[in-house]
């Protein structure tokens, strides 16, 4: 996705690309910050209270990992931020069913800023 140097840590965290994303994603879950794998793995010992923080997480995770799996191996080409946020939104809509019910008002208003972001225009193309 970018020219850096690449390994779990800068995909992850140190990519200026993610770094975006967890800055946002933890604007959308009211989340101080998501800067390091702690302060992501901090959130799931939590008995399902922070359901939705450990699901957005981890949905924005693999979406990454995919993603980059995709543009490494030829399988698509990058073309900004909003298809990310469009198949971390379509994630999260499938592990609905993996949500305690009494989570779902926090789980539809995230779901609700992953819809106005995966529609924004492209803003950001890395090099
Ligand atoms: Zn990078």
């Amino acid at each position: 996705m970018c020219c850096e140097p690449k390994n779990v840590e800068h995909l992850f965290f140190t990519c200026d690309i993610s770094k975006i994303f967890w800055q946002e994603l933890a604007v959308m879950l009211d989340v101080n910050h998501f800067l390091c794998y702690e302060d992501v793995a901090r959130w799931w010992p939590s008995n399902n209270n922070h359901a939705v923080i450990n699901m957005a997480s981890s949905a924005f995770m693999w979406t990454l990992w995919k993603f980059r799996n995709d543009l490494h191996f030829g399988w698509g080409k990058w073309s900004g931020l909003q298809v990310i946020w469009h198949r971390i939104l379509c994630l999260l809509k499938r592990w609905r069913v993996l949500c305690p019910k009494k989570r779902y008002a926090k789980l539809d208003k995230c779901l609700a800023a992953l819809e106005s972001k995966a529609a924004e225009a492209p803003r950001f193309l890395p090099c």
